[in-house]
Formats: structure tokens, sequence, C-alpha cells
């Protein structure tokens, strides 16, 4: 299959209020085209330079989304179209992307990212530490970023109740932060969680955009 019947079949399993962000690191353009002429226009990247190099020559009416580890010095350089950050995970980072928003005469959006896989990472809020990093959150007054949700990973593994159990973990940690400080703000509801190898699961489980790559541009 090439990549519009892989994205078509894919669509077909995913529900239409999901946004499925297509993720097209390490990937060509000409990849990118194809689902792009297909309609599609989100995408999704994880290293600055290669996204800074497809932005310039890629269509303007594409929805970049920065969805791996972002380093706060690198934030200049997408601040200026990135459509949404998925992975903030400190205090300073959500500084330093409200300090070139500003710059920029803009408002970024983020996700806070939360470490729910077993894995050890460096990546991710605790759960448990949700409310401590929201109180901090509140006291800032960042004008020109505006939180949308959450965003997590699963563990790498095959079984699939402890992946259910993870994405739980996180719609709950979203449920927790939004009546805590969100109730009445209709645009914190997003959950990002889902890939190729558990999209199913997320969805299951409440997930409110997946990000999705070699199920639609293989593993080139
Ligand atoms: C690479 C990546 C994905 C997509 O993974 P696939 O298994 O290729 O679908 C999703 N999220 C993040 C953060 C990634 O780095």
């Amino acid at each position: 299959m090439n990549v519009r019947e892989k994205l078509a079949k894919l669509k077909t399993k995913i529900p239409s209020e999901v946004l499925l962000v297509a993720v097209s690191k390490t990937k060509p353009a000409p990849l990118i085209i194809e689902a792009y002429n297909e309609g599609h226009r989100d995408f999704g990247e994880n290293k600055v330079q290669e996204l800074v190099l497809k932005q310039e020559k890629l269509p303007k009416d594409i929805k970049w989304h920065f969805i791996g580890h972002l380093q706060t010095n690198k934030v200049k350089h997408i601040a200026s179209f990135i459509h949404l950050i998925h992975a903030v995970d400190s205090i300073k980072l959500l500084k330093e992307i409200n300090k070139q928003a500003v710059k920029n005469n803009r408002t970024i959006n983020v996700l806070i990212q939360f470490h729910i896989a077993k894995e050890i990472s460096k990546y991710g809020i605790a759960p448990n530490q949700a409310i401590q990093f929201f109180d901090e959150v509140n006291t800032l007054n960042l004008l020109n970023v505006k939180i949308l949700g959450v965003m997590g990973m699963a563990t790498y593994t095959t079984n699939q109740s402890q992946i259910r159990n993870e994405f739980k973990l996180l719609k709950n940690t979203f449920d927790t932060i939004k009546n805590y400080s969100y109730k009445n703000i209709s645009e914190f509801k997003e959950i990002s969680m889902g890939m190729s190898g558990d999209y199913a699961l997320a969805i299951e489980q409440g997930s409110t955009i997946v990000r999705i790559g070699s199920s639609i541009f293989g593993n080139i």
C-alpha cells in the first residue's frame, strides 16, 4: 500500500472527532505531499532543524505539531509557525515558549507531557505532581501560551492491560487537572495519546489526538 491507501485505511479506524497527527519525522517531503494532496494538514516532527527545513519548503497551510523533547534554546526557531507543542514538561520551557510567543506577537498552544510509562525516561511530569505543577503555572500569568491539555506515551510492550492502565492514568490526570484549574475553560480538552502500535487502546481510553507515523509512512 502507498501513503494514500494507508492513510485512507487508517482513517476508517479513527473516529472523526479524534485528530490524527501524521508523524512525518525522518520522512522525505514527497511522502508528506502525498498525504497533503489527500487533504491531510496535521503533521508531527520531533527535531527542530528537520522541522524548520520542512516548514520552509512545504505548503504554508500545514499545521506543524512538535511532538519531541524541545530544548529551551531552540524554541525561537519554531515559535513563528508552530501549531501545537505536545511535550512541555517544565516551567522553564513554558516560560521560554511564552517569551518567544510574545516576540512573535502570537499565542502558542501547548500540551503538558506526563510520564505514564514504566520505562525510565527523563521526560514528562510525574502524574502525582500534576496539581503542584499547575499551581505553579497558575501563579505565572503567561498570557501568550495556551495549555490545551496533556500528552503521554505508554510503555513499549505487548502487554495490552499495562498499556490500557497507563492510558487510564493519563486520562485520570487530565480529569484531575480539568476539575482543578480548567473547569470552565472549554479549550482545555486535549489528550494526546496513541501511536501506530497502541492507538486503538488510546482511543478506547479517551484520546482526542493520536500521533501516528509508521502505519502511514512505513518504517523507512
Ligand atoms: C515517533 C513518534 C510517534 C509515532 O510513532 P509510530 O510508532 O511510528 O506511529 C508518536 N509520538 C511520538 C512522541 C514519537 O516520537
